[in-house]
Order: C-alpha cells, then sequence, then structure tokens
C-alpha cells in the first residue's frame, strides 16, 4: 500500500468543538461541509453525535449523505436550495435552510410542506457574497413570516474579516446586523470560528464553528493559546528513496533547486495529485521521524524531495509527517499562499485512519 496516510483523530475534533462552544457560549453548529474540511463527513458527524448541537453543510447532496448514514441532528443547508424541487427533500428529512436571495425566497413562498421550514435568513451585513442587503431585510422577513412557511426564523450573518482581530470591519457588521434586524423576533446566529474564539459580540444564539473543529487556528497568533487547539488531520507518508547529491546538482522539475553541498535526498510518497499544495515547494516544512526538515525541489504529482543532509539516521522507511503535530498546516499553507481550508478539503486521495 502507497503509504500516504491521513490520520484523522476523532478525539481531537471533539476537544475543539467544545472549546470552541464553551468560548462562544449558547449553541454552536459544526460545519461539516466539503466533506468535513476534508476529514470525512460522516465519520466527524458520528464522533460528535452525541455532544453537537447540529450540523451544516452547504447544499442537499451533502446534508443526504449525512441523514443516509444515520445522523439524525438538525443539518443546516448553508447554501440553501438550488431549485424548487429541492424542498420536497428538505421537508422529508427535516433539513434547516438558509435563505439569501429574492428567488430562494419565492421558492419557500411557492412550496406546500405539510410542516413549515426551519429557515435562518441571511443579511449582507457587508461582505457582499449572499444575503439580503440590510434595507430589504425586514421586508424579507415579514414576507416569510406572513408566508405561513417557516416555523422560525433565525436571522444570520457572515463575516468577511473575523479572522483579523484588529480590523474594525466585524465589528461594523455586527452593527449593521443590529440595527437591521432591531425588533425582529427570534435567535441570532452570526459567528463563524474567529467570530465565536476573539469578537465577544458576536456570541449570540448559535455559533457556527468551522476550521477551528478541525484543529487549525483562524487567527494570528497570541490571539489563541498555542495548544489550546489540537490538529485533527495528521498527514503523513514514509521515504522510498534515498540519494547522494554533491553539491551544485539540480533536484526534480525544472532544475529550480540546485544543492550548495553535499546533499541526502529523501524521496518521499505525497504529491499535488494526493492535495498537497505545489506552491508549497523548495523550504516547506515537514518532520521526518519527527525532526524538522523542508523540501528540495519541486512537488510533482506523486513525490516530494526533502533534505535528509542533517538527518543521518533517516532513510528508506522513515516516516515524514506533512502536516499535523510537528509542522503546523498553518505553516505549510502560509509557503504555499493558502490557507489551511484549501489545503485540507483537497486530502482525498490518501489512506484515511480514523482513531
Ligand atoms: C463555512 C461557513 C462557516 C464556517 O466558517 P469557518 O471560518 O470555517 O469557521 C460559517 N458560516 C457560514 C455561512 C459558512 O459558509
Amino acid at each position: 500500500m502507497r503509504p500516504l496516510i491521513a490520520t484523522i483523530r476523532l478525539d481531537h475534533l471533539r476537544h475543539n468543538y467544545l472549546l470552541a462552544r464553551a468560548a462562544h457560549g449558547g449553541k454552536t453548529l459544526a460545519v461539516l461541509k466539503a466533506n468535513g474540511y476534508g476529514h470525512n463527513a460522516v465519520r466527524c458527524a458520528q464522533a460528535l453525535a452525541d455532544i453537537a448541537d447540529g450540523f451544516a453543510v452547504a447544499c442537499l447532496e451533502e446534508a443526504l449523505q449525512l441523514r443516509a448514514a444515520g445522523v439524525a441532528a438538525p443539518i443546516l443547508l448553508l447554501e440553501g436550495v438550488f431549485e424548487a424541487a429541492e424542498l420536497a427533500e428538505v421537508e422529508r428529512h427535516r433539513l434547516w435552510l438558509v435563505v439569501q436571495s429574492e428567488g430562494q425566497l419565492r421558492m419557500l413562498e411557492g412550496a406546500n410542506p405539510a410542516e413549515p421550514f426551519r429557515v435562518w435568513l441571511m443579511l449582507d451585513s457587508g461582505m457582499h457574497r449572499e444575503g439580503f442587503l440590510p434595507q430589504h431585510y425586514r421586508a424579507a422577513w415579514q414576507r416569510l413570516r406572513d408566508s405561513g412557511k417557516a416555523e422560525s426564523i433565525v436571522k444570520m450573518t457572515h463575516f468577511a474579516r473575523a479572522d483579523e482581530p484588529g480590523v474594525p470591519m466585524t465589528q461594523a457588521q455586527i452593527e449593521v446586523f443590529d440595527a437591521a434586524t432591531a425588533g425582529l423576533p427570534g435567535e441570532e446566529s452570526v459567528a463563524n470560528s474567529a467570530g465565536m474564539l476573539c469578537h465577544p459580540r458576536a456570541r449570540r444564539d448559535w455559533g457556527r464553528a468551522g476550521i477551528v473543529l478541525y484543529g487549525a487556528n483562524p487567527l494570528p497568533a497570541g490571539y489563541l493559546q498555542g495548544d489550546a487547539l489540537k490538529p485533527v488531520m495528521r498527514l503523513s507518508s514514509r521515504i522510498f528513496g534515498v540519494r547522494e547529491l554533491a553539491a551544485g546538482e539540480p533536484v526534480g522539475y525544472g532544475s529550480n533547486f540546485v544543492t550548495e553541498r553535499q546533499t541526502r535526498v529523501g524521496l518521499i510518497a505525497c504529491g499535488y495529485a494526493d492535495g498537497y499544495p505545489r506552491l508549497a515547494s523548495s523550504g516547506s516544512p515537514v518532520a521526518v521521524d519527527g525532526r524538522r526538515s523542508r523540501i528540495i525541489g519541486r512537488v510533482s504529482m506523486d513525490m516530494i524531495t526533502v533534505d535528509l543532509s542533517d538527518l543521518p539516521e533517516a532513510g528508506i522507511g522513515s516516516e515524514v509527517e506533512l502536516w499535523g503535530d510537528a509542522v503546523s498546516i498553518n505553516e505549510v499553507a502560509a509557503a504555499a499562499g493558502s490557507i489551511s481550508y484549501e489545503l485540507l478539503c483537497n486530502i482525498k486521495r490518501a489512506h484515511f485512519a480514523f482513531e
């Protein structure tokens, strides 16, 4: 078996969920979209079943996968429905849904459910991606209530920059939210992970915890104790080739890395086809048998070359951590000009081991 393994520590997932919910107070949806940010949504939902207040996914297909696996808890569709026909499934599986546009509101008004829906009505408080603008929100809320198609309406919005604590935009979005929803009854939900962790005014009835569940800190260093979150995914592989190169020799595609000294190169089974970011090339951290080293040369489709010059005990069969405990995924994301979210979602081809 190719030794690329994504070890998913479900106990860490539970720890992180409880930490996020305690920070926020109130109830918290565990966000499992994109197959649980690449961690396997069904396994994550099952691991959280006895502690989570509910789950959130992007779309109906993702929710049906959870229901088919026996997940009975509330599940919110964060994108709502794409066509009116989906509402029958929403009703049959007792899903909750976001309504974020005039088109979706009309679909609900035109539906004939036996039981009214549980709706989360999205306000565009400044991110300008989805939701009703502040001047239209109240009318949308009123139409929804008058339609009789909503059993309850949770007032919600989403932050654009909650992961930048010094930036005033989040406070401004909260003020827009409070003004646009003033006097409308019902529960509220405004915070994603970063909002839950560091914006006290974002603490409302429901938090929506995504990246924090998986143990990747969305905040800059210093805003959360370093070890408060526990990384859930540990991506590891093994060395299956070793060579000694003299100084001045190129390594890999494009020959854009050239050895500066006598160099021992280890070859590991992982590449961009596995979801490891190709842009994280020479210099990006890895840990060989727990000791940190770095990638040299470009990341290939199925292989990566690493520097073993200072690790004489490392050789064929040595374990290499791509991210997890010795190497923070945020370091790799920074090296690749990306974010932990994207790296995690892309891990689809590894062998998954749950513990
Ligand atoms: C993805 C998503 C979240 C979770 O965001 P994180 O930054 O991963 O916590 C919360 N709310 C909405 C609407 C989302 O789409």
